[in-house]
């Protein structure tokens, strides 16, 4: 339904799931909103990804607690089991799998769900620009906007979710972090199932399929591999980690890859021939592949004059190990579309208030503006940035336990950890919490307090056993 304009204008760069889900939060407060995408469409690269019970909330909340309409069988791996292997294709850990406990989550073929997104976004009447390449941005005490070639388009903020190598990054925040390679390489591809239907060693992987889908995974020595099909056996998709170094390897976060140097590594395995039989059949141009790189908390995500802010990926990349990431730029978006309206509010009454007693309007006409920056961006900031940053470091801190996994070694320690699904992070209710601290964290930051976050573990341990 229609809401009332909250006044407020909001560039979005960037239309990943950071960037989409912004536009559709902030639409849904009221806020006008213009996206850009480099892109010239939402049909990008990418397998599969996975949203768990904190970011399902949200999506929920679209259409009345209801997940019907984002859930289509067209886009998710109804999988029911998940199901650990060793390279002789011997199952040595097994669980069940429930897409709405919010631990396990819904599984979504990345670019059905960006179509989806997308799709939401056009049916709300959100101004949606497809390749346009951002790389500029502007903000002065009023507004804050980007140049589109030599064009100057004017907001009244900006939010930066662009990804990886962000531009918006070190133009909102200057900081432009190191990012650390940690010595491994992930191949990942997702093609249509035809393309294994008539081979017999690789019908195993379509055994559920049209009733569901199956996603095992098979650990071997400085290699894993995941292999799975989505929408009930209508695609084939598989990533594979190789630890140590690879010489296909680039610092680019996704480039057309051969599939060869995965089936070296999987030459000598045991169950080699069902696996190569899925892997060799991969078509040309639909396997990529991208250096693992971790990145250090950013200082601030907020510009220095507060209408510019990074979410997602391009304020807190994560490695895939908390499986994380859309989860938490979903949180993002959400975070910052209230925080936004709550800011707006208040300064509207703001202005109210002033022209009711003209004589301080002038001064409470800027302090207004100051009440903008700080109740707004900097409000988010401070009520996301510590379970953010913590999650960050927790998926670098779980990396060994994963890459260094291996059943053929018969050790225990060479079990992959699951420490990571971490009840903190996946049943926490951001949109609530939002609500609830925004002004406890705006009235901090205004008289000069300390603000202690509610949404971490008490000790600001990533890991609660
Ligand atoms: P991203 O998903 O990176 O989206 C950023 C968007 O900004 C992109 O659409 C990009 O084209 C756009 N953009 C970048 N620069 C500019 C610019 N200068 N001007 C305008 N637009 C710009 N995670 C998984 O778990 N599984 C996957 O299979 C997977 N595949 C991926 C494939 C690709 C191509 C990418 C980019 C990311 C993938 N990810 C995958 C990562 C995952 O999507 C993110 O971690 C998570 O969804 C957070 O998303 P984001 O919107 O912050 O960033």
């Amino acid at each position: 339904d229609p809401v009332p304009f909250s006044g407020i204008t909001v560039l979005v760069v960037g239309l990943g799931i950071a960037g989409l889900t912004a536009a559709l939060e902030c639409s849904r407060r009221g806020h006008k909103v213009i996206g850009f995408e480099k892109k010239k469409d939402t049909n990008q690269l990418g397998d599969v990804i996975g949203l768990s019970g904190n970011s399902m909330r949200i999506l929920s909340q679209w259409n009345q607690g209801s997940l019907a309409e984002l859930v289509d069988e067209d886009i998710i791996c109804a999988v029911e089991a998940l199901e650990l292997h060793d390279t002789a294709g011997t199952i040595r850990a097994a669980m069940p799998y429930h897409p709405e406990s919010p631990a396990q989550g819904y599984l979504f073929r990345r670019t059905g769900l960006l179509t989806k997104l997308y799709e939401l976004a056009i049916r709300a009447g959100i101004d949606l620009r497809f390749g346009v390449n951002v790389m500029r941005y502007w903000e002065d005490a009023d507004n804050a906007g980007v140049y589109i070639g030599e064009k100057r388009i004017v907001g009244d903020c900006v939010i930066a979710a662009d990804g990886f190598y962000s531009a918006g990054r070190t133009a909102i925040t200057n900081e432009d972090p190191v990012q650390q390679p940690i010595g491994a390489v992930m191949y990942r591809a997702i093609f249509d199932a035809q393309e294994i239907a008539h081979v017999p060693e690789a019908a195993w992987l379509l055994k559920k399929a049209p009733k569901a889908d199956i996603l095992p995974s098979f650990y071997g020595k400085d290699v894993m591999v995941m292999m799975g099909t989505a929408a009930k056996g209508r695609y084939v998709h598989w990533a594979c980690t190789i630890r140590g170094e690879v010489q296909q390897a680039s610092e680019a976060w996704m480039q057309p890859a051969s599939v060869e140097p995965v089936l070296d590594c999987v030459r000598n395995w045991p169950a080699a021939s069902k696996l190569n039989a899925v892997l060799s059949r991969t078509p040309p141009g639909a396997c990529f592949n991208h250096t693992m790189l971790a990145m250090p908390p950013l200082r601030t995500w907020v510009s220095d004059k507060g209408r510019m802010v990074v979410i997602g990926d391009a304020a807190h990349p994560f490695l895939p190990y908390a499986g994380q990431g859309a989860n938490q730029a979903i949180e993002d978006a959400a975070s910052v579309a209230i925080c936004l309206e709550r800011a707006g509010r208040g300064m509207y009454l703001w202005l109210c208030g002033c022209l009711r007693s003209s004589g301080a309007y002038f001064y409470s006409f800027a302090k207004s503006f100051s009440s903008f920056r700080l109740t707004g961006s900097d409000t988010y900031s401070w009520l996301r940035h510590k379970r953010v940053s913590l999650i960050q470091e927790g998926s670098v801190e779980a990396k060994d336990s994963f890459l260094k996994a291996n059943w053929d070694s018969d050790d225990e320690a060479g079990s992959p950890s699951a420490y990571l699904h971490q009840s903190w992070v996946y049943n926490h209710d951001c949109v609530q919490h939002v609500v609830e601290e925004f002004q406890i964290a705006a009235d901090a930051i205004r008289h000069g307090r300390k603000y202690i976050p509610t949404n971490v573990p008490v000790d600001g341990k990533y890991r609660q056993e």
